[in-house]
């Protein structure tokens, strides 16, 4: 094999790798060694802000085929049936930073980038159906909890339970969290969910509300708190290992691609609010409807390029899926597209890893690093509207309006609200086993908290079920004696 030249990053050939050059055998190294300097510059920005959240990941390349017909509630041609889509998915823990251990308990994020051809469609969801709150006002409070105490620089409990006690909505994320789906054994075995609401909406102007499932087709599969301890005592790695080594050895993870739908104006009539990101649709209200099947089957070629450097954001919808009032999707469309401008750089979406599949043509100017020109589609059209054949709107893909209307106010999202009934139907599900390694979860996760916080926690478990709340005092007693 002919091995390829060494060059500056300007192109010219490198003589010498090897040597710094300086005034004599023992003398000092000389400014011009322009090769060394630009060698230890590069070194000094190998890295970029990790994320605030989400920023120990692990992801692939894969597609999404389409094998049922859903085209009656939705246009977006990702949907139509037969249809494969190139897509890219990432993995991640929540709270750890980016060398952190992969099996510790946490939420994992799952999120999923459609190359359509309408443009990027980003699922950016949980291995949950559900999150810690309703109200974004509470979200740079409760990363807060989740991250380091400012003064130790540790993690904090008494922090989170503060929180958390004091957010009675979080009760059904924890009680997910704390039972077995908190520790999955890796990616391929854990479900994904878009977690809120959106809508689909249809050529005849009809809107549905929608939730998306992920199903593993590997099965559920996930270790106890101490099993997890052993394998970080071997491996940080073990998520990165189980799905690079998986893909790399032909073993492809697929999941069940599934939607709950619900008609535009049950949204005014269900006892629950369907636009409030810590409850369910219970699936006897709203049976999941099959739609296809997605394969991851491709490692990236560079991690820093592909995965740490992929951006995913809610705001990324297409003809025939739409947003809905879910407050927190509605802040995560502003907050997710503004990080990766920070972290990223204002171009962020023309990265190859982001950069849609079909022609993008936008106005957008200038900005550093620029490097794809002109986008507006003619070479004298800068603006718009224009008369030099430049890109123009297409009036055909607007979206059908919103039928369900109100006054705009700071409506208190406890009001009205039982955060109890659905923590309840999960505890219910559970088996003895299962329900004996929650409480034991849970009471490991809430010893040693401040007596005031563990009461306030225990009286909400109390409230679920007196046998919940009965089983972490007992598990407790157990971790204290
Ligand atoms: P169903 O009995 O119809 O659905 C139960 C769901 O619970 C199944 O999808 C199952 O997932 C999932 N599940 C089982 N064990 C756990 C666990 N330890 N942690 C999280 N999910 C689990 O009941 P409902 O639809 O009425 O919901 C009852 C409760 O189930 C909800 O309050 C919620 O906590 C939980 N759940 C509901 C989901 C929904 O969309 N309705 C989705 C996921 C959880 P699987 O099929 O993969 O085994």
């Amino acid at each position: 094999m002919t091995q390829k030249r060494l060059t500056t990053t300007a192109g010219a050939p490198i003589a010498d790798n090897q040597n710094a050059l300086t005034a004599g055998a023992r003398g000092p190294v000389l400014m011009q060694d322009y090769q060394l300097i630009e060698k230890l510059a590069h070194q000094n920005r190998e890295r970029i802000p990790e994320r605030v959240v989400h920023a120990k990941g692990w992801g692939a390349f894969g597609t999404l085929k389409v094998t049922h017909d859903i085209s009656k509630y939705t246009r977006a041609k990702v949907f139509q049936p037969g249809t494969e889509t190139p897509m890219l998915a990432r993995f991640s823990t929540v709270a750890g930073e980016s060398g952190a251990a992969d099996h510790e308990r946490d939420v994992r994020g799952f999120a999923l980038k459609f190359y359509t051809e309408e443009g990027n469609w980003d699922l950016v969801g949980n291995n949950t159906p559900v999150f810690f709150l309703r109200d974004p006002y509470k979200f740079p409070d409760f990363i807060h909890t989740q991250k380091r105490h400012p003064r130790s620089n540790l993690r904090s409990p008494n922090a989170m339970w503060d929180f958390w006690s004091l957010s009675p909505e979080a009760l059904h994320q924890v009680t997910i969290l704390m039972s077995d789906r908190g520790l999955p054994q890796s990616p391929a075995q854990m479900n994904g969910y878009g977690s809120h609401t959106y809508s689909l909406w249809n050529d005849d102007g009809e809107r549905f509300w929608v939730k998306f499932h992920f199903k593993t087709l590997q099965g559920h599969a996930h270790y106890t708190n101490e099993e997890g301890a052993n394998i970080v005592g071997q491996t940080r790695e073990g998520y990165q290992e189980a799905l690079y080594g998986g893909i790399e050895s032909g073993d492809f993870p697929k999941w069940r691609v599934c939607i709950q739908v619900m008609p535009e104006m049950d949204a005014e009539k269900t006892s629950y609010n369907p636009f409030d990101l810590t409850k369910v649709w219970p699936h006897a209200d709203y049976p999941l409807i099959e739609v296809g099947v997605m394969e991851l089957n491709r490692n990236p070629e560079n991690y820093f390029a592909e995965i740490e450097q992929s951006a995913f954001s809610p705001s990324n919808i297409v003809p025939g899926i739409g947003f809905s009032p879910d407050k927190m999707l509605q802040a995560r469309i502003f907050s997710y597209a503004d990080a990766h401008r920070y972290r990223l750089g204002t171009h962020y979406e023309a990265l190859p890893v982001n950069a849609p599949k079909c022609p993008v043509h936008h106005y957008h100017k200038d900005g550093s690093m620029n490097f794809m020109g002109q986008q507006t589609g003619a070479r004298d059209a800068y603006y718009e509207p224009n008369t030099m054949g430049g890109a123009v709107e297409d009036p055909s893909v607007a979206e059908p309006p919103l039928r369900i209307s109100g006054d705009a106010d700071r409506y208190n999202h406890r009001d009205g609200n039982d955060d109890y009934v659905q923590p309840r139907a999960l505890h219910n599900l559970m088996n003895d086993a299962e329900r004996a390694r929650l409480y034991q979860n849970t009471a490991a996760s809430i010893v040693g908290v401040d007596a005031i916080i563990l009461d306030r926690a225990l009286d909400h478990y109390d409230q679920i079920s007196p046998a919940y709340g009965k089983g972490i005092r007992d598990a407790l007693s157990k971790l204290t004696s």
